[in-house]
């Protein structure tokens, strides 16, 4: 039997997240962007109501709620600013190697650390000659003694700046390929840590975003997560619990610019008549509504499908293909709708065509999501 209906505790989630949005987000969300300000006031009021780090289990005092519950927020929170709910959402992406493979030591100190105060961590993967090609990367941890020593550096990290700790995934044997890869926790304080410049990006500015470099730094072996060689399949099996997230932050993002279309074809009018009357616009909305919808769906069939314990790969690389690539082809046409105005930052929807375009490259760009799903065909 299929139930399209969300539970009670879901839809109070969904009217806290679209409340505080619509309160505290949606009025700030310009300044963020144009100051590129990173949103700490938000963060520590979104923490407070619960908003955060909602996917951490119940044993450790988090709410341990799942992966769809964690989509219904984020498509709010996006609704009203993608830059300021991807620095929220960034703490989902660290955790989430700590979740699938972290020991019950790891998951109390770092899992445990999101819950006692408001502290953001961040996952360090990408490089300056590496993204999609994540065997390609180069930094190297070499074990001496009880320690391993962390060389090389991290590229376009989200949260790089104001993270208490770090997901980093290094070489601990070159040789074996992406066999020899290990994951890692690394508080932020670390000697040897250098943080670079805010990287000022074409959209999410409220969204922290830099480079980090690792010279030299010491980890203990007990901060590596599971065993050597089992960092590749740490790092991308996060994945699976994040990409229906970020794809319900784009579904977020593509409401709101159909929101702003439909309320802005009802008023202007040309030629003696309301825009709306026009099927050359009225088409573009219904199709903006259409697969919103789609996507909608698709995010939560593959939050639903890792909740109830299934493989959901080929599902959340679906949703955040389509629900990428929606986001960018609504805000695209809600500047349309707008004509003129639509190009000018007076108007929200310049900023929603800016932001929208990161959906489509991070977390793995929509190319990388069609070579997943092809494997998912053809080798599965
Ligand atoms: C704002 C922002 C925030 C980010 N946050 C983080 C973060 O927190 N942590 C982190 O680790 N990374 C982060 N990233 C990095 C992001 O995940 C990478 O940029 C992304 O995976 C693409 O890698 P790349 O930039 O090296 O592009 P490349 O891998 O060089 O790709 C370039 C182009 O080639 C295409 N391409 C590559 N390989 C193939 C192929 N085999 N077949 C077809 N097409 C291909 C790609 O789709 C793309 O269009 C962030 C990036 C940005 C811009």
């Amino acid at each position: 039997m299929i139930d399209f209906s969300l539970t009670q505790d879901q839809l109070q989630l969904q009217q806290l997240a679209r409340k505080f949005t619509k309160d505290e987000i949606i009025p700030k969300a310009a300044h963020h962007d144009k100051a590129g300000e990173f949103p700490w006031d938000l963060i520590r009021k979104a923490w407070g109501l619960g908003l955060m780090n909602t996917h951490v289990p119940q044993d450790l005092g988090g709410l341990g709620l799942g992966v769809l519950d964690g989509c219904i927020i984020t498509e709010e929170l996006a609704y009203g600013c993608t830059g300021i709910a991807t620095a929220m959402e960034a703490n989902s992406l660290a955790s989430a190697p700590v979740i699938v493979a972290g020991n019950p030591d790891q998951k109390k100190e770092f899992l445990g650390r999101l819950l006692s105060e408001p502290v953001l961590a961040a996952y360090c993967v990408t490089e300056p000659a590496a993204g999609s090609d994540v065997s390609g990367i180069q930094t190297q941890a070499k074990k001496i003694g009880n320690e391993y020593i962390l060389q090389g550096s991290k590229m376009w990290i989200t949260n790089a700046s104001v993270a208490n700790w770090y997901f980093v995934l290094a070489y601990t044997n070159p040789a074996l390929k992406h066999k020899g890869l290990s994951g890692f926790i690394v508080p932020a304080n670390t000697p040897g840590i250098t943080v670079g410049k805010k990287e000022w990006n074409l959209g999410q500015r409220a969204s922290d975003t830099r480079g980090i470099t690792f010279d030299q730094v010491k980890i203990p072996e007990k901060y590596r997560l599971g065993q050597e060689g089992d960092g590749f399949k740490i790092a991308m099996s996060a994945f699976d619990h994040t990409r229906p997230s970020v794809a319900a932050g784009a579904v977020g993002l593509a409401r709101r610019a159909l929101d702003e279309s439909i309320q802005y074809a009802r008023n202007r009018k040309t030629f003696g008549q309301p825009i709306s009357s026009y099927q050359a616009i009225s088409f573009m909305i219904a199709d903006m509504a259409k697969d919103i919808e789609a996507a909608r769906l698709l995010v939560y069939q593959a939050g639903w499908t890792i909740d109830q314990g299934h493989r959901n790969t080929k599902f959340a690389a679906f949703a955040k293909a389509f629900a990428a690539d929606t986001a960018m082809r609504v805000a695209t046409d809600a500047v349309q709708v707008f004509g003129g105005y639509g190009y000018s930052e007076e108007y929200p929807v310049e900023k929603l065509m800016r932001d929208a375009k990161i959906y489509q490259i991070y977390e793995g760009t929509s190319q990388i999501q069609r070579l997943i799903i092809a494997k998912e065909l053809f080798d599965r």
